[in-house]
């Protein structure tokens, strides 16, 4: 049988498995070049107001442009990052591109429009991410309240306290929190109310099955009015058709991105968006 050797690295019994592990080393050894020669750009997928259907602000979602590949997906390469603890690197490469879009927009005078960046369970769980995290933003000229930070589940189960700490912290700088791929995770509900979380994010799994399932809508609407009982508010994403928008429009959900209304943008059309939306 397969045993874990940590690193993302695996003893093998069978060969059909050799090739994946093979795969799992060349991204890794890929993904450390790519880190040193700084492969990886930015896309920005618009965050609306489902009320109004303006944009609001935007989430940075990270792309790898490996010199002979192309363009690499998260889907390929985030996982091998967490388990390779390369993702720590990663996401402070990702948190300063951020910073510089938002000195950038800030600096043309777009103030109100808001960044969310992901942020991995792993960096929360280093001992220097918040002195970090501030040395980065601080060497930016932009406001704080315009920086959030999406995070998920499991970042918060495994340390509930350190947990409670880091984010009240952050909040304390001005940025807000959101809850990543909620609905997806553990115990959801047992500790949200502990927590300092501003937005939570239903997870894509809900939205999708929303104009079909009668179960997905009481869901949703469980999630809406369990975040408003908690002061939170909530953000839809995957949203794909406008049977869905509708429907959480009725149910009265804060936010909402997805296919329906953009797919991901550079920079500058997220910019230029924002404009003509606003
Ligand atoms: P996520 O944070 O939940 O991001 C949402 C994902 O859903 C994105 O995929 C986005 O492109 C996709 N998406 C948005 N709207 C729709 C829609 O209407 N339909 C469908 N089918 N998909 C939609 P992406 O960019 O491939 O990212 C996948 C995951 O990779 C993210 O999930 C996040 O967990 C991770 N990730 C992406 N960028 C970063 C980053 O900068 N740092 C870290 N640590 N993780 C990242
Ligand atoms: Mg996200
Ligand atoms: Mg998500
Ligand atoms: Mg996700």
């Amino acid at each position: 049988q397969a045993k874990a050797e940590g690193k993302g690295r695996y003893v093998l019994c069978c060969t059909s498995e050799k090739s994946r592990v093979v795969d799992v080393l060349t991204i890794e050894n890929e993904l450390a070049n790519a880190i040193k020669n700084d492969e990886f750009k930015l896309v920005y997928q618009p965050v609306l107001d489902l009320n109004s259907e303006k944009v609001v602000g935007f989430e940075t979602l990270i792309r790898w442009f490996h010199p002979k590949k192309g363009i690499i997906y998260p889907d390929y390469f985030i996982d091998v990052a967490e388990k390779s603890g390369q993702i720590v690197e990663i996401d402070r490469l990702v948190l300063a591109k951020a910073c510089k879009i938002l000195e950038s927009w800030q600096a043309t005078s777009s103030s109100s429009v808001y960044l969310n960046v992901n942020v991995s369970s792993n960096s929360l769980a280093t001992h220097d991410f918040l002195s970090r995290f501030q040395e980065t933003t601080n060497a930016f000229q932009f406001s704080k309240s315009r920086l959030n930070v999406e995070i998920t589940e499991r970042a918060l189960i495994d340390n509930l306290k350190q947990a409670n700490v880091l984010l009240r912290s952050m909040k304390q700088l001005g940025h807000k929190v959101i809850l990543d791929d909620f609905g997806t995770g553990y115990s959801s509900l047992s500790y949200l109310h502990q927590l300092p979380i501003d937005i939570v994010k239903i997870d894509r799994s809900f939205i999708m099955s929303l104009d079909e399932a009668d179960a997905s809508i009481s869901i949703v609407r469980a999630i809406i009015s369990l975040a408003q009982s908690l002061n939170m508010q909530v953000v839809a994403e995957g949203i794909e058709h406008v049977t869905q928008l509708t429907a959480l429009q009725q149910l009265k959900a804060h936010f909402g991105q997805g296919y329906y209304f953009y797919k991901p943008l550079t920079s500058d059309d997220a910019l230029a968006l924002f404009y003509e939306s606003s």
